[in-house]
């Protein structure tokens, strides 16, 4: 049995024009002989009526912090209704499918709403279904808790339930549509002549979807990545060949920045010896931090200051913790955290220095920078991100240099 999963983002449900390009893809895998288990998300983004954010503004913001599993029902409901939307489709094409939530389909995961831990896939039903000679149709981000009650598994968990299916059910590969024809070399949303990136490898696309591309989710490529089975991340509008992703990176000699990504929100932080010199607490306080589950980020320490980055969702409670601690600090909001990310930069010298000097060009104050064998990262003020993003691109990957 050759198993295709296919898995279609948000954009690729969301209108009748868009849904009959789905059919065609789910068409073209059974003509070319594969058995296809299509994942789906919910129906369009943000704002649209059918996506999950408005069916969670219905409840009160009280109800949800106090009943995560009635929340984590509700979020699963887009992407249920895809599922039966996408089998009319198939069903008005001839083709007859099954619409299945989550946890029908086998997949089980542990009690932690809203971002719950697949446990295992049983992948009996699907197996039934494959061969009675129809369709599954998968709601993705959702399974069910070994208790029986529904679960969500985080934002772009549709990602992750297509990448889990592909590795248990040893797919050909696992084909992920969306609104962009591929990975890019950076998002072309910030910058209009990114490039399509053909080949890559999973470890590049982890560090590129760690650090903000939100393309794909990282579990997900960890999972392919674990399971060894290739990603392809491909439109859903066009007959392009996408990107591939595998284990073998291809190295272009001389290439040392593949792609460019980055991530809003962040949240400078600087806590200084001076000010704190009567508290103990000023020696344990990345301690203090991770034990209140704060994640931290570009951790610079030196004997006069500790300077690091959080997101800026945390930083309610990390006010608390701070006072709590009897700690001063400044916070710098509205920072952007930039990643060039590349194999080819390891041990390559100077490549820091070639950024500062494209960033001091262009008038754009950098606040830090961090670097490691693959990657480099540089934090700006987020007004100046796009600029930088650009200019930063045609240094670096523009066909034009
Ligand atoms: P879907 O709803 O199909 O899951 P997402 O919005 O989650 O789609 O992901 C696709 C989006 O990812 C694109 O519209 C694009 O703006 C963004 N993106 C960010 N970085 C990149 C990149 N390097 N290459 C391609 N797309 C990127
Ligand atoms: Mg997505």
């Amino acid at each position: 049995m050759k198993i295709l999963v296919q898995k279609f983002g948000g954009t690729s449900v969301s209108t009748h024009e868009r849904r009959s390009r789905v059919v065609d893809k789910i068409f073209k895998a059974k003509d070319k002989g594969f058995l296809p288990v299509v994942v789906v998300s919910a129906m369009g983004r943000k704002g649209q009526p059918y996506a999950t954010d408005t069916f969670l503004s219905l409840v009160s913001e009280n109800f949800k912090v106090n009943n995560p599993l009635s929340v984590d029902l509700l979020m699963s409901c887009g992407e249920t209704i895809s599922t039966v939307i996408i089998a009319d489709e198939l069903s008005k094409a001839g083709m007859e499918a099954v619409p299945l939530t989550g946890g029908q389909a086998g997949i089980i995961t542990d009690d932690n709403y809203n971002d719950a831990a697949v446990l295992k896939v049983k992948k009996d039903k699907l197996m039934d279904i494959l061969e009675s000679g129809k369709i599954p149709i998968v709601a993705g981000f959702q399974g069910i808790s070994e208790k029986g009650y529904v679960t969500t598994l985080g934002r772009g968990g549709s990602d992750v339930t297509a990448a889990l299916l592909g590795t248990a059910l040893n797919s050909e590969s696992i084909e992920i549509y969306t609104d962009v024809d591929g990975i890019m070399t950076a998002d072309p949303r910030i910058v209009s002549d990114a490039s399509l990136i053909e080949r890559i490898s999973y470890n590049e696309v982890f560090q590129m979807a760690d650090q903000g591309a939100r393309v794909i989710h990282p579990r997900a490529v960890k999972i392919a990545m674990d399971g060894n089975v290739p990603l392809v991340i491909k439109n859903t509008l066009n007959d392009g060949k996408g990107t591939i992703i595998t284990n073998s990176a291809v190295e272009v000699p001389g290439k040392v920045v593949d792609s460019i990504t980055s991530m809003d929100n962040r949240v400078q932080i600087t806590v200084k010896y001076s000010e704190n010199k009567d508290s103990p607490n000023y020696y344990t306080l990345l301690d203090g931090l991770a034990n209140n589950l704060i994640s931290l980020d570009l951790i610079n320490v030196f004997p006069y200051e500790e300077v690091f980055t959080i997101d800026d969702v945390d930083m309610d409670n990390f006010d608390i913790v701070m006072k709590n601690l009897g700690l001063n600090y400044t916070a710098i909001r509205g920072c952007t955290k930039i990643s060039l990310i590349g194999s080819g930069m390891r041990g390559v010298p100077g490549v820091i220095a070639k950024i500062l000097k494209v960033l001091f060009e262009e008038n754009i104050k950098v606040l830090q920078t961090a670097d490691s064998h693959t990657t480099i990262w540089c934090l700006v003020k987020s007004d100046m991100a796009g600029r930088a993003i650009n200019a930063l691109h045609r240094e670096f990957l523009s066909d034009k240099r």
